[in-house]
């Protein structure tokens, strides 16, 4: 598994605590709840580190997690929220929009969706951002299993379509955490950014 021995590396809750943007990272944001968690807990075959981050003050920090050598993983803090203050989504609007245009060592984005509601107003905010950069973005669909294989399959083709009509550069694929699909394509294509 990709993620199998990932260990903590640093929390940032500023661009200033952000490491030295050296070797490669790949970065992991979602809306909350979209499954996020748990894919990665699922890529990291549910290694000790439990991604599964549901202390709210933990999920409101961007967690560097080593993969060994200069290879990083970055999970970014969930988003859509509701009840957070203002404030508070000023500075993280600020935060990650700067981490997502500006940081150098950011190879790609992996974007986590659930499969029922793709594409929302703060998902497409996310992909304005880190699109124009033209570095890769790997669209996942969560929770496909809650879906029928038809209405998964026109959901991919539909979300496929419109991401590449509008940011380019982007793949797309459904995934389970639960029946553990998808974990090998998400793991090749996440594989080649960190390994080249
Ligand atoms: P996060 O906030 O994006 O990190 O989301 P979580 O990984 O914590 O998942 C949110 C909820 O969706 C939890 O109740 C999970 O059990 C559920 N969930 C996550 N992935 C899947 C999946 O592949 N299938 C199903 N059926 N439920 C999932």
């Amino acid at each position: 598994p990709l993620f199998q021995n990932a260990t903590f590396h640093i929390s940032a809750h500023h661009l200033s605590d952000l490491p030295p943007p050296f070797g490669i990272e790949v970065a992991f944001a979602g809306r909350s709840n979209a499954g996020k968690s748990s894919a990665l807990n699922t890529m990291a075959n549910h290694n000790r580190l439990a991604f599964v981050s549901k202390q709210p003050g933990r999920t409101q920090l961007i967690n560097f997690f080593s993969l060994g050598g200069d290879r990083f993983l970055v999970d970014l803090p969930g988003y859509g929220y509701a009840k957070v203050p203002e404030s508070m989504r000023k500075h993280w609007q600020m935060t990650l929009s700067n981490y997502l245009s500006h940081r150098s060592s950011l190879y790609g984005l992996v974007l986590v969706m659930d499969s029922r509601h793709p594409l929302t107003p703060l998902d497409r905010q996310m992909l304005d951002w880190f699109g124009p950069s033209g570095k890769p973005i790997h669209v996942l669909l969560t929770k496909s299993d809650k879906l029928s294989r038809s209405a998964a399959m026109l959901t991919l083709n539909a979300v496929r379509k419109e991401l590449n009509t509008t940011w380019g550069n982007c793949s797309v694929q459904l995934f389970s955490s639960l029946k553990k699909q998808g974990v090998e394509e998400a793991e090749a294509v996440i594989g080649k950014w960190l390994f080249p």
